[in-house]
């Protein structure tokens, strides 16, 4: 019998995953298959629209507030970790207890997380979680299995898969920023998180502290970090295993002279 051929779309598939092939902080290996350049300069062109769209406040004392804790933690970060972003934050007038971080460096913080994030260390926790997205690329991550998703989809087309059958398969890939991660995505951007706060020189059992607020506050419409599937209470048991690592993180911090003094206004 002769093997049957591979089509040329399988090759293409098969030497993208390939390329694309790496390992996330925590050593998970993904698939990646866009560059960090690609990645930041669509973050920057979605931040620069936020910014020109989206009421900003303009309050020193709160803004002043959000980027003294953003400060610490990109200073915590390497120069790797760094790269040649030039990483900044916006706070944002809206009510919603929400944050974001985008490839390129680009931050963001909503006025009504201010609430839920009652004080420096609980605002570096949701911040470092957000950055912890940006360091392990998951926004490229998604976007590359979308594409993957698509190519798959192509080559099912070209086999001759029924209509229904591709419909069942084909979700329709969405490349925004927006959208939800995984569950291994967000537990993992905790991980980094936890230890990346305490870097900084925040307390990370006020991490700990931040999730209990959340789910106390958690309303109908759940912020990003407390969005997708790891309930608060897997979230909050997986944080309080790393706790003692990250302890002594912050322990290392605070004896380098990283003490953070960020002052919540009323
Ligand atoms: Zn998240």
């Amino acid at each position: 019998m002769m093997p049957r051929l591979i089509d040329c779309r399988t090759i293409l598939l098969l030497s993208l995953l390939v390329a694309g092939c790496a390992s996330s902080p925590t050593s998970r290996r993904q698939v990646v298959l866009y560059s960090d350049d690609v990645m930041a300069s669509q973050g920057i062109s979605t931040y620069e629209q936020m910014q020109a769209e989206l009421p900003v406040e303009t309050d020193s004392r709160r803004l002043a507030y959000v980027r003294c804790v953003t400060g610490y933690i990109v200073d915590a970060l390497s120069s790797q970790e760094r790269g040649d972003n030039a990483w900044e934050v916006t706070l944002f007038k809206d009510d919603q207890a929400n944050a974001f971080a985008l490839p390129g460096g680009k931050m963001g913080v909503f006025t009504g997380l201010l609430d839920v994030a009652t004080n420096q260390h609980q605002l570096a926790a949701v911040m470092s979680h957000e950055v912890g997205h940006v360091l392990a690329r998951h926004s490229n991550e998604r976007a590359s299995q979308a594409a993957l998703r698509d190519i798959g989809l192509a080559a099912a087309q070209q086999a001759g898969v029924s209509d229904q059958t591709l419909q069942l398969i084909g979700f329709g890939a969405n490349l925004g920023f927006f959208l939800p991660f995984n569950r291994v995505q967000e537990s993992e951007a905790d991980q980094i998180g936890i230890m990346l706060m305490a870097r900084a020189g925040f307390d990370p059992q006020e991490s700990i502290n931040l999730w209990h607020n959340m789910a106390a506050n958690g309303g109908s419409r759940p912020p990003e970090f407390l969005s997708t599937h790891p309930s608060p209470d897997t979230r909050i048991a997986d944080l309080n295993r790393q706790l003692s690592r990250a302890e002594a993180q912050w322990l290392a911090a605070r004896n380098q002279g990283r003490v953070p003094d960020c002052v919540a206004p009323d």
